[in-house]
Protein backbone atom coordinates (compact mmCIF):
# COMPACT_ATOMS: atom_id res chain seq x y z
CA UNK A 1 0.00 0.00 0.00
CA UNK A 2 0.99 3.48 -0.32
CA UNK A 3 2.66 5.49 2.29
CA UNK A 4 -0.08 7.35 4.84
CA UNK A 5 -0.30 10.92 4.02
CA UNK A 6 -0.81 12.72 7.08
CA UNK A 7 -4.90 14.39 7.38
CA UNK A 8 -6.31 11.57 4.99
CA UNK A 9 -7.51 8.38 4.73
CA UNK A 10 -8.16 5.72 2.93
CA UNK A 11 -11.05 4.42 1.81
CA UNK A 12 -12.50 1.23 -0.47
CA UNK A 13 -16.36 1.99 -1.56
CA UNK A 14 -17.41 -1.34 -2.18
CA UNK A 15 -20.20 -2.38 -4.91
CA UNK A 16 -21.73 -5.74 -4.31
CA UNK A 17 -22.25 -7.52 -7.44
CA UNK A 18 -24.06 -10.45 -6.27
CA UNK A 19 -25.19 -11.42 -2.82
CA UNK A 20 -27.14 -14.87 -3.24
CA UNK A 21 -27.74 -17.46 -0.54
CA UNK A 22 -27.58 -20.79 -1.71
CA UNK A 23 -28.32 -24.01 0.23
CA UNK A 24 -31.44 -25.95 2.36
CA UNK A 25 -29.49 -27.39 5.52
CA UNK A 26 -26.26 -25.64 5.11
CA UNK A 27 -26.81 -21.90 3.80
CA UNK A 28 -24.11 -20.56 2.05
CA UNK A 29 -23.77 -17.12 1.15
CA UNK A 30 -21.62 -16.14 -1.89
CA UNK A 31 -21.07 -12.49 -2.42
CA UNK A 32 -18.88 -10.76 -5.19
CA UNK A 33 -17.71 -7.41 -5.24
CA UNK A 34 -15.39 -4.63 -6.43
CA UNK A 35 -13.52 -2.49 -4.31
CA UNK A 36 -12.33 1.02 -5.36
CA UNK A 37 -10.20 2.87 -3.38
CA UNK A 38 -10.33 6.50 -2.24
CA UNK A 39 -7.77 9.09 -0.76
CA UNK A 40 -10.56 11.72 1.49
CA UNK A 41 -9.79 14.13 3.47
CA UNK A 42 -10.22 14.34 6.94
CA UNK A 43 -11.30 17.91 8.21
CA UNK A 44 -9.54 20.15 10.93
CA UNK A 45 -12.41 20.15 13.15
CA UNK A 46 -15.98 18.07 13.54
CA UNK A 47 -16.78 16.24 10.77
CA UNK A 48 -17.30 16.75 7.07
CA UNK A 49 -19.80 15.34 4.53
CA UNK A 50 -17.48 13.92 1.28
CA UNK A 51 -18.95 12.68 -2.00
CA UNK A 52 -17.45 9.62 -3.52
CA UNK A 53 -18.43 7.96 -7.22
CA UNK A 54 -18.62 4.85 -7.34
CA UNK A 55 -16.74 3.46 -10.49
CA UNK A 56 -18.62 0.89 -11.39
CA UNK A 57 -22.15 2.04 -11.17
CA UNK A 58 -21.34 5.63 -11.12
CA UNK A 59 -23.83 6.38 -8.07
CA UNK A 60 -22.81 8.68 -5.63
CA UNK A 61 -22.51 7.77 -2.35
CA UNK A 62 -21.83 10.75 1.18
CA UNK A 63 -19.58 9.39 3.56
CA UNK A 64 -18.74 11.34 6.36
CA UNK A 65 -15.58 11.90 7.81
CA UNK A 66 -14.41 12.60 11.11
CA UNK A 67 -11.43 13.96 12.38
CA UNK A 68 -7.69 11.74 13.04
CA UNK A 69 -7.84 13.10 17.50
CA UNK A 70 -11.63 12.01 17.10
CA UNK A 71 -10.97 9.02 15.42
CA UNK A 72 -8.34 8.25 17.94
CA UNK A 73 -10.94 8.63 20.30
CA UNK A 74 -13.60 6.83 19.35
CA UNK A 75 -11.28 3.45 19.00
CA UNK A 76 -10.25 4.05 22.82
CA UNK A 77 -13.91 4.10 23.90
CA UNK A 78 -14.52 0.84 21.57
CA UNK A 79 -11.20 -0.46 22.95
CA UNK A 80 -12.25 -0.05 26.81
CA UNK A 81 -15.76 -1.26 26.09
CA UNK A 82 -14.05 -4.40 24.81
CA UNK A 83 -11.97 -4.33 27.87
CA UNK A 84 -15.11 -4.13 29.65
CA UNK A 85 -17.17 -6.83 28.27
CA UNK A 86 -14.49 -9.10 28.62
CA UNK A 87 -13.89 -8.78 32.43
CA UNK A 88 -17.92 -8.86 32.73
CA UNK A 89 -17.54 -11.88 30.72
CA UNK A 90 -15.21 -13.83 33.04
CA UNK A 91 -16.99 -12.69 36.62
CA UNK A 92 -20.25 -13.90 35.41
CA UNK A 93 -18.92 -16.77 33.96
CA UNK A 94 -17.28 -17.79 37.07
CA UNK A 95 -20.64 -16.60 39.00
CA UNK A 96 -22.43 -18.58 36.68
CA UNK A 97 -20.70 -22.20 36.83
CA UNK A 98 -20.06 -20.81 41.24
CA UNK A 99 -23.68 -20.64 41.87
CA UNK A 100 -24.50 -23.05 38.85
CA UNK A 101 -22.65 -25.54 40.80
CA UNK A 102 -24.16 -25.32 44.18
CA UNK A 103 -26.84 -27.76 45.80
CA UNK A 104 -29.34 -25.70 46.96
CA UNK A 105 -31.55 -26.48 49.96
CA UNK A 106 -35.24 -28.11 49.57
CA UNK A 107 -37.63 -25.15 48.55
CA UNK A 108 -34.73 -22.23 48.05
CA UNK A 109 -34.26 -20.87 44.85
CA UNK A 110 -31.11 -19.62 42.65
CA UNK A 111 -30.69 -16.00 43.47
CA UNK A 112 -32.14 -13.37 41.29
CA UNK A 113 -28.40 -12.48 39.89
CA UNK A 114 -27.92 -16.23 38.39
CA UNK A 115 -29.86 -15.54 35.23
CA UNK A 116 -28.56 -12.24 34.86
CA UNK A 117 -25.43 -13.36 34.60
CA UNK A 118 -26.51 -16.10 32.24
CA UNK A 119 -27.74 -13.78 29.89
CA UNK A 120 -24.09 -11.69 30.49
CA UNK A 121 -22.03 -14.60 29.70
CA UNK A 122 -23.92 -15.03 26.33
CA UNK A 123 -24.29 -11.10 25.20
CA UNK A 124 -20.39 -10.21 26.12
CA UNK A 125 -19.52 -13.77 24.22
CA UNK A 126 -21.27 -12.20 21.17
CA UNK A 127 -20.02 -8.88 21.26
CA UNK A 128 -16.67 -8.14 22.49
CA UNK A 129 -15.16 -10.20 19.19
CA UNK A 130 -16.78 -7.56 17.02
CA UNK A 131 -16.34 -4.64 19.63
CA UNK A 132 -12.27 -5.52 19.01
CA UNK A 133 -12.16 -5.55 15.57
CA UNK A 134 -14.18 -2.48 15.09
CA UNK A 135 -11.51 -1.27 17.77
CA UNK A 136 -9.12 -1.87 15.30
CA UNK A 137 -10.01 -1.16 11.86
CA UNK A 138 -12.59 2.12 12.98
CA UNK A 139 -11.14 4.93 9.97
CA UNK A 140 -13.74 7.80 11.15
CA UNK A 141 -15.47 7.14 7.56
CA UNK A 142 -19.31 6.12 7.74
CA UNK A 143 -21.53 5.76 4.74
CA UNK A 144 -24.24 8.31 4.80
CA UNK A 145 -26.45 7.64 2.48
CA UNK A 146 -26.90 5.08 -0.52
CA UNK A 147 -28.28 6.08 -4.06
CA UNK A 148 -31.93 5.01 -5.21
CA UNK A 149 -32.33 3.05 -6.77
CA UNK A 150 -30.71 1.18 -3.68
CA UNK A 151 -27.63 -0.71 -4.85
CA UNK A 152 -25.60 -2.04 -2.33
CA UNK A 153 -22.86 -0.29 -1.62
CA UNK A 154 -20.27 -0.57 1.36
CA UNK A 155 -17.18 1.36 3.39
CA UNK A 156 -14.26 -0.84 3.61
CA UNK A 157 -11.23 0.66 6.15
CA UNK A 158 -8.06 0.38 3.77
CA UNK A 159 -4.99 -0.60 6.01
CA UNK A 160 -2.13 2.29 5.90
ZN1 LIG B 1 -21.74 0.94 -7.38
Amino acid sequence: MNRPIPGTVEVAVRHILSDKVTGFLVRTRRMTWKDNVFRVRRPQAGKQTVELTCPVCDASLLAEVRTEARTRRTRIVLRTLAALCVIVFFAALAYTIHEGGKTLPEGQSLPTLFPVSVVSVFVTFAITPALFIHSRVYNGVSLLDAPKPRRVHGLRPVKD
